[in-house]
């Protein structure tokens, strides 16, 4: 395994890279803050040996043992963010757990009920027109997951507007920014008297070349528009003016209102297609959300190139796009049932406004 070396960003602010075992995303930075004896960690890496050893490693170089962390924020509930939680609070008992309130409302208690939300998690994606093999392919990926799965205590909930001071040095206003989750948190963090060190730390919420995934699904809890969610937290973030910022994958970069306008034309773009496959695939009878993927562009290539995984977020991100057009009366939703072998499935199917007004006008009883 490749050994990254912690960088100081600034004095008393570390950028520490951690290994992540994703296809295509090999890697996640967690941030670490110090000021005497007082110090942050913001996330903490996915729950696997290679991952603890490298923390480890890495604090060990800053000249912090595990067992002194004195607080640990998660910026959302992500395996690759709030994996290692657990294993900290092992090694540092009065090591703070900070979360915002909907993440640590959406904590499970335990492996049987994180295993039960997948199932409905993948019962709904089989009603958006997934086909069954997928399906339990991309269960079986999740359900994998579950035995990392490790109870985590949060000790102090977040709601946005706060102010966490760390030493006498660092002040960070915390910001609720949903869409990627109900509870993503964004952290705007200051040195005491030194404008020059003003960072942003964007986490997934923005990211210097890749977008994060924006996904409907019973995961997320406080709306049924996550992109509407995400383009106006987005969108609240345009006034901060920040020397730097430090996301969570790919590199620390500066222009954040730049960034922030390059997302909205990926989003405003990526609901034309949507639009337009609609119109042009639909034929009739709409399409289910899967169908609809299946004929957009995506990050890692076509949809034959990507794994059960890749497909599985490609799939709920549509699904936030349709939802999202929808809300705005530009697509029509409609549920339809059928019975095969007694057994009867719900299958939800996509069509564009101005088409099914006219189908529904074709369809009624001539006056
Ligand atoms: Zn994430």
């Amino acid at each position: 395994m490749r050994s990254f070396e912690p960088v100081e960003i600034v004095p008393g602010a570390y950028q520490i890279r951690l290994p992540l075992p994703i296809r295509n995303l090999d890697h996640v930075y967690v941030y670490l803050f110090c000021s005497g004896s007082d110090n942050l960690l913001i996330d903490s890496g996915w729950n696997s040996d290679e991952c603890f050893e490298a923390l480890s490693r890495s604090l060990q170089i800053i000249g912090l043992p595990v067992a002194e962390l004195k607080k640990v924020l998660v910026s959302h509930l992500h395996p690759d963010h709030f994996g290692l939680v657990g294993r900290i609070k092992k090694e540092s008992l009065k090591c703070r757990i900070m979360m915002h309130k909907e993440e640590a409302s959406n904590i499970k208690k335990n492996r049987k009920e994180y295993s039960a939300l997948m199932i409905r998690l993948h019962e709904w994606l089989r009603t958006n027109g997934t086909p069954q093999s997928e399906v339990e392919s991309m269960l079986s990926n999740s359900l994998a997951l579950a035995r990392t799965f490790d109870k985590i205590n949060v000790d102090e909930v977040l709601v946005g507007g706060e102010v966490l001071k760390v030493g006498s040095r660092w002040r960070f206003r915390v910001l609720h920014t949903p869409g990627h989750t109900s509870g993503t948190i964004c952290l705007l963090a200051g040195a005491k008297d030194d404008d020059s060190s003003k960072m942003f730390f964007s986490g997934d919420h923005i990211l210097p070349s890749i977008t994060p995934n924006i996904s409907l699904s019973p995961l997320y809890t406080t709306s049924e528009d996550p992109l509407g969610d995400y383009l106006s937290s987005i969108r609240s973030l345009k006034a901060i003016r920040a020397s730097l910022v430090l996301p969570s994958h790919e590199h620390v970069f500066s222009n954040l209102s730049k960034r922030i306008r390059e997302i909205e034309r990926h989003h405003k773009f990526r609901l034309q297609n949507t639009l337009n496959v609609l119109n042009r695939e639909d034929g009739l009878k709409g399409l289910t959300a899967y169908e609809t993927a299946s004929h957009l562009r995506w990050h890692g290539g076509g949809w034959s190139k990507l794994d059960p995984w890749e497909r599985r977020a490609a799939v709920l991100e549509t699904l936030a796009h349709l939802e999202y057009l929808k809300i705005r009366g530009l697509v029509a939703k409609v549920e339809t049932r059928t019975r095969e072998r007694k057994r009867e499935s719900e299958t939800t199917i996509y069509i564009s406004s101005k088409r099914h007004e006219w189908l529904r006008e074709e369809c009624s009883e001539p006056k």
